[in-house]
């Protein structure tokens, strides 16, 4: 029991909720902790329930639904179904009871949600009961937009620190649970909640049809999910979030593109508010374009954006989706020295090449802080409270200001490293790593509020394309220099390729504090005997996307925007040789699994096995497409087959959820594989 007691022990205290954001005065006690060699909570006790699951007369959803899965992961570790009852029928034999939300018990205890902040939960021990209790409401707990699931948060807590539970991936064989037949914890009293405010992965269209608002595209069938899958795997994914606590998002300020089409609205009367270009006419060279910036020195273009804000909380002053900025003189007078000496990874930061003719090419991170500022001065005489979203720390305004200019907590910017292909994806050459961290210390120097919302993960495709290292490195960076919460631009979810990364990222966002090491350990051990086979099958793959950092960078990089025509080259990338080492490391790992009691460490390493033999039917399929939209007439019936044995893999395997396989069709396959005429020869057998 004692094993328990000390896990949940360190767990708890080594976080207090509050500090850095403004939380502190809300919260009373930051975590008190003790154990009292007395008071004891027993769940089950030698394969024997000892506790009942208490929740109100009538509770909420939350508090329903975290008693729901309280209840189903102390069966999945002990094989014992814990009675769930409202508290006016409470028996009086349990050992234990677990009271699950607000309840007039807990509200006896002192513990009243409606004192507690958003997203934050207690955990208390009274005599041998015990009260998991935070904010909750009848609003659907699996939403990331709603904060009020303190109950659930601390049910997950529980079930992380005492239980040792793991949600890995989408699904049961994602969720691991150790086997007990004892469940006892120690007196306790804390009070905690998610570090970062808030916490997420965009997963647009299967988010839509997970939530009911949208539905598979029929187009995506024929190589992708079948929309019983889809649906099955959209609720999965979004289960798994929740239980990594991915959520917050109602704290997050807004960000966007502000000026994007502005141009088109405005431009013909007031040519001047916009960027000019190095030959002194106003605007793009491409009349079509949309994503023209302004001119943020024009006075009188600050007085209209003034003019069209709402006076409201936040002011939004996104620059536009496309580098390259004005050339006038005023504004360049706004810049701080540019660089002497460009470092070779982020030379594209300052010479655009065909943008550097049209535009100013260089950083214009002082210009546009000293635009923020600027208009922050002039909206506070209307709304001393605004907040001014610069929204992001992206192209032009990727590098630290070089100037010592002081910004303020009322300016909110996301730090998004993109533009070079060499800051774009982790892996990212040593040097460039360094320089990635200046600027965000950089840009924290000016006294700026920060979150992060990197684009890296839209990367490799279905191939174990990935690495770990740095990209913690640099989340634990970012968080211990003022990271108040990440939105990751994509989550394509390959979890049998990529998803070692995956579950280090959510484990993260839940608690930036882990040690990467340790997440990676947590990860391996779901393996059982095959945890140090597979710990070297992944660290191949990570090995190799270093040591191939630049040759790969060089496959993409003149072609297109990498993220997006992946499966165009795929096999250039990944060559079918590459596949042979980690193959061997596979099988050894299945052998070790396989001699395991439990046939669940096996059926994790055929999980893998899955995203392996899925990537190098893919990578076939790149190489028979080789570059083309189309395929080649004297490759049809090659590629008729090769496609055949694709589909046919992804229908046998969809189940596994080892895949996002509308994302995989409709985002990286059809989008540059006509597939069409290989689908009729398909139909047609
Ligand atoms: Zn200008």
């Amino acid at each position: 029991m004692s094993k328990n007691t000390d896990v949940l022990q360190s767990t708890l205290s080594l976080r207090a909720v509050g500090g850095c954001h403004g939380l502190a005065a809300a919260v009373m006690v930051a975590v008190l902790f003790s154990v009292g060699a007395s008071a004891q909570v027993i769940l089950v006790e030698d394969g024997m329930a000892r506790a009942v699951v208490v929740t109100a007369a009538e509770p909420v959803e939350t508090a329903g639904y975290a008693a729901q899965e309280l209840v189903w992961h102390v069966e999945q570790a002990t094989g014992v179904q814990l009675e769930t009852v409202t508290e006016p029928d409470v028996p009086e034999e349990p050992y234990s009871r677990i009271y699950v939300g607000d309840t007039e018990t807990a509200r006896r205890n002192g513990i009243d949600p409606a004192e507690l902040p958003r997203e934050a939960y207690v955990l208390r021990s009274v005599g041998n009961d015990l009260f998991i209790v935070g904010r909750e409401d009848d609003q659907d707990p699996l939403r990331e937009e709603n904060p009020n699931v303190g109950t659930l948060f601390g049910v997950y807590e529980f079930l992380e620190s005492v239980l040792g539970v793991r949600w890995l991936w989408p699904g049961e064989l994602g969720t691991y649970i150790p086997r007990t037949d004892t469940i006892v914890l120690g007196a306790v009293n804390a009070l905690d909640a998610p570090a970062l405010r808030f916490r997420s992965f965009y997963w647009g269209r299967m988010r839509a049809i997970a939530e009911g608002h949208a539905t598979l595209d029929p187009e995506d069938v024929p190589i992708g999910f079948d929309p019983d899958v889809a649906k099955q795997y959209a609720d999965a994914v979004r289960v798994l979030l929740r239980r990594n606590r991915m959520g917050g998002l109602d704290a997050k300020p807004p960000t966007g593109h502000t000026f994007a089409g502005w141009w088109h609205e405005y431009g013909e009367e007031h040519p001047e508010w916009f960027m000019m270009r190095r030959d002194g006419e106003r605007g793009r060279l491409d009349p079509d374009e949309r994503h023209v910036d302004i001119c943020v020195s024009n006075e009188e273009l600050q007085a209209f954006i003034l003019s069209q804000w709402d006076g409201g909380p936040i002011l939004r002053l996104g620059a536009v989706d496309r580098p390259g900025r004005c050339y006038c003189d005023d504004c360049r007078a706004w810049d701080g020295p540019q660089p002497e000496e460009i470092p070779w990874f982020a030379r594209r930061m300052y010479e655009t090449d065909h943008r550097a003719q049209e535009a100013f090419a260089g950083a214009t991170s002082d210009r546009y802080a000293r635009f923020w500022k600027t208009m922050q001065a002039k909206a506070e005489k209307r709304n001393p409270d605004v907040l001014v979203s610069a929204s992001f720390l992206f192209e032009n305004e990727f590098p630290a200001p070089t100037t010592d200019i002081r910004l303020n907590n009322r300016i909110y910017a996301e730090y998004v490293q993109w533009q070079d292909p060499h800051l774009r994806y982790f892996p990212v050459p040593e040097e460039a790593f360094e320089w990635l961290k200046e600027q965000w210390k950089g840009w924290r120097r000016t006294g700026i509020r920060m979150g992060y919302r990197p684009n890296y993960l839209h990367d490799g495709y279905v191939l174990p394309h990935f690495e770990t290292r740095q990209s913690a490195e640099f989340f634990k960076f970012a968080w211990e220099h003022g990271m108040e919460g990440a939105t990751f631009d994509s989550l394509t979810g390959q979890w049998a390729t990529q998803g070692l990364r995956l579950y280090i990222h959510m484990r993260l966002m839940a608690n930036p504090g882990l040690d990467v090491d340790d997440i990676r350990k947590e990860y391996f051990a779901a393996f059982g005997p095959a945890a140090d086979a597979m710990e070297r099958y992944f660290d191949y793959w990570e090995d190799y996307a270093f040591e191939h950092l630049l040759r790969i960078i060089e496959v993409f990089w003149e072609r297109g925007w990498r993220y997006s025509i992946y499966a165009l080259y795929a096999h250039e990338a990944f060559p079918p040789e590459s596949f042979v080492p980690a193959e061997a490391l596979l099988k050894e790992a299945l052998e070790l699994a396989a001699a395991a009691e439990t046939p669940e460490y096996e059926a994790r390493v055929q999980f893998i096995q899955a995203g392996f033999e899925h990537a190098r039917l893919a990578i076939r399929m790149a190489a028979l497409f080789d570059g083309q939209e189309d395929i080649a007439e004297d490759r049809m019936d090659e590629a008729t087959a090769a496609l055949k044995e694709l589909i046919a893999f992804r229908k046998d395997h969809q189940h596994l959820f080892f895949s996002d396989l509308q994302w995989v069709s409709s985002f990286w396959e059809r989008r540059r594989w006509n597939v069409e005429p290989l689908l009729e020869a398909l139909a047609s057998e």
